[in-house]
């Protein structure tokens, strides 16, 4: 996949724009448009079935395949949890797949000099707090608040103006708290066009969106899985997009936030028979994380020790407590870099005399390693069933594709129906 540069700048930005917009610029990602593959197209190609690992959500998915290439990402057409769609951080298991050297975080350049040897000084984009904002501008400015869940202004007449800071006093909020004090912060300035600036989305397109969603509220979400907000400074878009669903009343309301249901998975096998006796032994003994101490109860399900405090495991090792650390081993993880207080990781990864780090990329963590194994792509390169829910409706994606890259074969895939059958009964299927 060739992509200029200000190609793959936009389509970072239309992650995050579809971050918060709950997909509707997903197609802009993706080569090719929808009726052009799975119809024909200029190649014959083969939808096949798996799972989006891109967080815990674990949303049914499918992934479009090509003379062995994955060329685009959807969400599985037959799924009531997730109607046909991946949030935009399903759409990047291409990026992922084929990336030689993932990019962390969307960065502009704010050094226009241009040569070998000059600092670009990159600079974080955040397009996703600046879109959400700005929808919510437009929702407050529009008068298109949920009354019901917000509020109003006790008089009935919407004081929210661009750039006026309004009297907390005028309004009278129901289930939000802090709306004007927000708004006189924050939102009175964010117009459209100033998001326009920071994201790159035109102004129109916002205040169309945030109009739309108004329209719609109590019945919008704005995607809450953990994808979009499972990345550096992830809280800040969490935020956001709390904020927005609030703002439109959208919580326990079909349609919005709602997504209670069971996993249909009592069937499914009991992988006990594989745990061998080390193992079990080993999951009864301390965990090095402190977990279940009096500093860090970690309650999870209502019992001490049960939840996990993996930002503590660097203090453990530096501590020896509850284990002096000889060998670690590091799966998917880049903790010397996402953490807080990440020098600390540095201290504990360098105290650690042999650290096996299993990555798909090189990353600071990967730097302290003594050994590095490659690790494969969950959605695209492993066999796995998992449990997800959604609007009310649970399920547990298969997931099926296996890249040849991975299996060691020729692709699966691209003879069509016969391949994806041989995958579904678990057959020919190596890696
Ligand atoms: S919410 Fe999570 S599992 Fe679902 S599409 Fe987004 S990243 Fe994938």
């Amino acid at each position: 996949m060739q992509i200029k540069r200000r190609d793959f700048l936009k389509a970072s930005v239309a992650v995050g724009g579809a971050a918060v917009l709950g997909g509707c610029t997903l197609n802009a990602l993706t080569s090719g448009k929808d009726d052009q593959i799975g119809k024909g197209g200029t190649q014959p190609g083969t939808w096949i079935p798996t799972a989006c690992q891109g967080c815990t959500t674990w949303c049914a998915a499918e992934v479009f395949v090509q003379n062995g290439r994955a060329v685009k990402v959807r969400g599985n057409q037959l799924s009531k949890s997730v109607s046909g769609q991946v949030c935009p951080r399903g759409h990047l298991i291409l990026q992922q797949l084929y990336d030689p050297d993932r990019i962390k975080v969307p960065m502009k350049r704010t050094n226009p000099q241009k040569g070998r040897g000059i600092d670009p000084k990159f600079v974080p984009i955040s397009w996703d707090e600046a879109l959400a904002t700005a929808i919510a501008h437009v929702v407050l400015t529009e008068g298109l608040w949920s009354k019901e869940f917000v509020g109003d202004f006790k008089d009935g007449k919407n004081l929210f103006q661009a750039g006026q800071t309004v009297d907390e006093a005028a309004f009278q909020e129901k289930e939000t708290h802090g709306l004007v004090k927000w708004w006189n912060l924050e939102l009175k300035d964010r117009t459209p066009e100033w998001a326009e600036k920071v994201t790159l989305i035109p102004k129109d397109q916002i205040i169309r969106v945030a109009k739309g969603m108004g329209k719609a509220a109590p019945h919008v979400i704005v995607w809450l899985g953990p994808g979009p907000v499972m990345s550096p400074r992830g809280a800040y878009t969490s935020t956001a997009i709390h904020a927005l669903n609030g703002l439109l009343g959208s919580v326990d309301n079909e349609g919005g936030t709602l997504r209670d249901s069971k996993v249909p998975s009592a069937g499914a096998p009991k992988f006990d028979a594989y745990v061998d006796e080390i193992a079990k032994a080993g999951g009864k003994n301390k965990k090095i994380d402190q977990r279940g101490t009096k500093a860090f109860p970690a309650m999870a399900s209502g019992k001490p020790g049960s939840g996990v405090v993996t930002n503590n495991v660097a203090n453990a090792v530096l501590a020896n407590d509850p284990y002096d650390i000889k060998v670690a081993i590091g799966y998917w993880n880049n903790f010397a870099f996402s953490c807080t207080g990440a020098d600390r990781w540095e201290k504990a990864m360098a105290k650690i005399p042999f650290f096996v780090h299993i990555v798909t990329n090189p990353s600071e963590m990967t730097q302290f390693a003594d050994v590095v194994l490659p690790a494969a792509h969950h959605a695209t390169e492993k066999l796995a069933f998992l449990k997800s829910k959604a609007n009310l409706y649970a399920s547990m994606p298969l997931c099926l594709y296996v890249h040849p890259a991975a299996s060691g074969e020729k692709a699966v895939g691209h003879q069509g129906g016969r391949d994806r059958d041989l995958l579904a009964s678990g057959r020919e299927v190596k890696g």
